[in-house]
């Protein structure tokens, strides 16, 4: 049968299994680098199915470590694999892997928060954005310590259609703590929504996928993973520049459990804030009552709005920032800046 022939042709001969690789080549996790590694074929087969076909695909996948989801990526197909890997005591089993499947690993040693993704595939595989995504993944079992700076980084790249979205609509199948995973992905009123459901959902599709038990790993994390798959939106839901809309979420988040209201007065100078805040409510439609997670992303989208309009008509605003301000009066009263920060009851983090 033809196509069964196919898939022969791109199936990896027999090799050392992950935990043979890891002896042989004396893998010992490193904590500082946040390596857990997936020993088990059937979850590093289950999370490359999250993708959708990889067959004849370009990947670039992050943190391979001692190879176990690289070798997923490889028999569910993909024709051309690009692996960004830190730690340089991986490079002789990522070697080995590439042996096993000649001309279709490409190996990078360095760091991904720096690496300039869009060098790194052929400009002719780009599909413009508003077309289907190009056959371009990213997929990746991230290291705790950079997941959450990473896809921030990856939003604000998505934003601007640079790095991997130079190439159009790349979709990404990561992993993250499932605390990270639930807030990626929490709707309107849910405990988890939160800055980075926000800024995720008027970019991205996206998706949480299946949960992966922290005993799946080697060695064993404190928590649980969560698998999440982001298409982004051929049509972003904001359309505003991405600085102007984190601001606007985060002054919003960062009076958690107040009224949105109180958020969003803290967006305008002491002198103005209540008229200007108004005046954003109102253009926007806004219940000024409503709390921060009850707010949908067309909500947001409306105060981004608002708040450019605003920004147009009173120069100097979008740089004001109200910690400044409260740190200079701190200092004119003698008072500690944290003192007149604590406030605020839940700064919100990403
Ligand atoms: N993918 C492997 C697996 O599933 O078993 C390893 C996962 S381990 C959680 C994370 C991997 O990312 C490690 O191999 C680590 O060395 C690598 N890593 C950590 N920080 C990195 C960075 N900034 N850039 C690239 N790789 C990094």
């Amino acid at each position: 049968m033809a196509a069964s022939g196919k898939m022969a042709s791109f199936r990896l001969p027999p090799l050392p299994t992950i935990g043979e690789i890891i002896r042989l080549y004396n893998l010992r996790a490193e904590r500082q680098l946040s390596q857990n590694f997936l020993l088990d074929m059937k979850l590093t087969d289950k999370i490359v199915r999250q993708a959708g076909s990889l067959k004849g695909a370009h990947v670039c996948e992050v943190g391979p470590g001692p190879g176990g989801l690289t070798r997923s990526i490889l028999n569910a197909g993909a024709a051309d694999l690009l692996v960004v890997e830190k730690d340089a005591r991986f490079v002789p089993g990522l070697q080995l892997l590439s042996e096993a499947a000649p001309g279709r690993l490409r190996m990078v040693q360095g760091d991904i928060l720096t690496y300039r993704m869009d060098r790194g595939f052929p400009k002719k595989i780009a599909r413009k954005w508003e077309e289907e995504p190009p056959e371009l993944h990213i997929i990746g079992n991230l290291p705790f310590s950079v997941s959450t700076p990473l896809i921030i980084k990856w939003l604000e790249a998505m934003s601007d259609r640079t790095g991997p979205f130079a190439f159009g609509r790349t979709r990404l199948t990561l992993t993250f703590q499932k605390e990270v995973a639930e807030r990626l992905t929490a709707g309107p009123g849910s405990r988890q929504r939160s800055r980075l459901s926000v800024m995720t959902q008027y970019l991205c599709k996206v998706r949480d996928c299946f949960t992966i038990p922290g005993r799946a790993f080697v060695p064993k994390p404190k928590v649980d993973v969560g698998v999440v798959h982001f298409t982004p939106l051929a049509q972003p839901q904001i359309q505003q520049p991405f600085k102007l809309v984190e601001k606007v979420v985060k002054n919003v988040f960062q009076f958690r459990r107040k009224y949105c209201r109180r958020g969003i007065e803290m967006l305008f100078p002491e002198m103005l804030r209540l008229e200007l805040a108004e005046q954003m409510l109102q253009m926007a439609d806004v219940d000024p009552t409503l709390r921060p997670t009850q707010l949908s992303v067309a909500k947001f989208g409306a105060l981004a709005d608002a708040y450019s309009k605003l920004c147009a008509r009173n120069p100097g605003l979008f740089s004001y920032d109200f910690r400044e301000e409260r740190r200079n009066k701190g200092r004119d009263k003698g008072l500690l800046a944290e003192g007149l920060d604590s406030e605020e009851d839940d700064e919100e983090h990403y």
